[in-house]
């Protein structure tokens, strides 16, 4: 009998307290009569691992922890609970980036996507087809390790994240957004076909043609539907040896949005060629330095910006790039300097950087490597993303970037902005975005200390007060709720055929139980 129960209560006082005492024992002895060639782990180490995640602010113990070494495994292991007197949840981890416990099991069974990596369990699980344009990728397997692969053959997929070491399986169960969004769209709409294990430990081969329903579910799905093990995305030829990098800096906040909303459009507005990626900040004094975006620039220019920053509160830096290669490289100040003469930046604040196009895609690498060195990497991360609609975008800056986090800006961390296409989302899938032709990614990505962090979750929270009362009919990005009517409000009209599918594929509400959109009765 099928029963799913909402949600209701806040985050950290649900997570690892809904389960009967003694319920991760039982699970933990129900698994021993589990025949499969991988390994089930229960040591403390292991478990402790799998309780916490990027954010550090969300805990929740599994019962185990399974290492899969293969798709069948990890079918047979919901297979196995979907029939079981005693059920329990299953919460397919990536690489654990989430913020927010997304990736955690209270009492329930983490699988550990890696160890599926590079082939851990036999196989190749990056397959590239130059012919059909496309590479076949494990969903275990981290974006880097898809790009070096692909490189090989002098091609690569054509929409990112700013940051690689994040999984397949993880980004396309969000959406995959970065600066060539506008362009590709997020990189859920750049997948061609999914091998899926369902809630009821099915293993299903689904595409556009094929079973749609679950393919366009699980794109953007939030893990609700199954666990990815095998993606199938589009590939192009590498677009170029060398990418020319540059940042603008504005003061005037409407200056630097109606210059991004210019760059995204040429092509469509004005059968123009324009950059091939576009994304935006917001620098203040506080987070220029020690911050993973911060490589780009040479000290001086550092101070300089600094400078500006502190005499105008904030200041904007949009950001872009184009690709090139040796055939195109004696045009490409002219084609670069034509596309510039029109924005309306500070002049004198102009920076560029020619960098090789691997450098240019693992840019946060760099700075991910600075932070942990300076051990402000594993610290709590209260994140927040929002994708607010255009016509919205100078409200948003007023009441938040000059009002709210003016009064309070000492954390470190960036401040993305960036505009992107609406047209390149297809509907069908379970991602939501404003209903508006162009919409911004706003990502205020910022850290606090193990001992001091709650401040910025207050405003955090004072945010998106200011965005409701000011009905932006925004949504929430890598969403977090604790409600089901917040919940419902997210996904809109989406939301029966969302609870529609979850009884199709996982009637069980077994899977990705730290979403908390659904709890099984269990
Ligand atoms: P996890 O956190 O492990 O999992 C995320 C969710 O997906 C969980 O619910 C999990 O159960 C589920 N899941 C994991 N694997 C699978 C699978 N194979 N099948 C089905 N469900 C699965 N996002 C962007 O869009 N753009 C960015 O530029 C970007 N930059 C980032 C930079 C940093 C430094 C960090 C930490 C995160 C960034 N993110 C970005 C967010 C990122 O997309 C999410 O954290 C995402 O969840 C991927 O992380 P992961 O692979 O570790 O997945």
């Amino acid at each position: 009998v099928v029963v799913v129960v909402f949600l209701v209560g806040s985050l950290l006082s649900i997570v690892g307290q809904h389960k009967a005492p003694g319920h991760a024992a039982a699970v933990s002895l129900q698994l021993q009569s589990l025949q499969m060639n991988s390994t089930i782990s229960v040591d403390p180490e292991s478990l402790d691992r799998a309780s916490t995640d990027f954010g550090m602010l969300a805990r929740a113990v599994p019962a185990a922890v399974l290492r899969p070494s293969s798709d069948r495994d990890i079918a047979a292991l919901v297979e196995f609970s979907y029939s079981s007197a005693r059920p329990f949840s299953v919460a397919a981890r990536g690489h654990g980036h989430s913020v927010r416990g997304q990736a955690l099991a209270a009492d329930g069974v983490v699988v550990e996507m890696a160890s599926l990596r590079g082939g851990g369990g036999g196989g190749e699980r990056i397959r590239v087809c130059r012919e059909l344009g496309y590479v076949d990728a494990g969903g275990e397997e981290l974006w880097i390790d898809v790009l070096e692969e692909t490189m090989k053959h002098g091609l690569a997929p054509r929409s990112w994240t700013d940051y690689l070491y994040l999984t397949v399986g993880g980004t396309l169960s969000n959406a995959g957004l970065s600066g060539q969004s506008f362009l590709y769209g997020p990189q859920i709409s750049n997948v061609y076909q999914l091998d899926v294990v369902t809630g009821t430990g099915q293993i299903v081969t689904c595409s556009e043609k094929q079973e749609p329903d679950l393919f366009f579910a699980v794109l953007g799905g939030l893990g609700q539907f199954g666990i990815i093990t095998r993606a199938r995305i589009a590939i192009e030829p590498a677009p170029a040896m060398v990418v020319r990098w540059i940042r603008l800096i504005y003061a005037d906040f409407r200056a630097f949005t109606s210059d991004q909303e210019r760059l995204i459009s040429l092509e469509e507005k004005e059968k123009m060629k324009g950059f091939n990626y576009v994304e935006g900040s917001v620098i203040m004094a506080s987070n220029l330095t020690y911050n993973w975006r911060s490589s780009f620039y040479a000290q001086e220019d550092t101070s300089r910006i600094s400078g500006l920053a502190a005499q105008y509160g904030a200041v904007y830096c949009l950001e872009a790039a184009m690709y090139y290669d040796y055939s195109t490289a004696p045009s490409i100040n002219q084609e670069v300097e034509l596309l510039l003469k029109d924005l309306n930046f500070i002049p004198g604040f102009q920076f560029k950087n020619d960098v090789t196009y691997m450098h240019f895609l693992n840019r946060v690498r760099e700075g991910e490597l600075k932070l942990h060195s300076r051990g402000l990497w594993d610290v709590p991360h209260p994140w927040l993303n929002i994708l607010v609609p255009s016509s919205r975008i100078l409200d948003f800056d007023q009441g938040v970037f000059k009002t709210i986090l003016k009064q309070n800006n000492n954390s470190v961390g960036p401040i993305l902005i960036y505009a992107t296409n609406r047209s390149k989302w297809d509907q069908r899938m379970s991602a939501v975005v404003p209903d508006e032709q162009v919409f911004y990614s706003v990502g205020l990505l910022r850290s606090g200390t193990v001992d001091d962090w709650k401040y910025l979750e207050e405003q955090n929270k004072e945010i998106l007060r200011f965005c409701d009362e000011a009905a932006m009919s925004y949504k929430q990005y890598l969403p977090h709720y604790t409600n089901k009517a917040d919940w419902m409000k997210h996904f809109g009209h989406k939301w029966d055929l969302f609870v529609e599918r979850k009884m199709r594929y996982d009637p069980k509400a077994l899977l990705s139980p730290g979403q908390r959109i659904f709890v099984s009765s269990f």
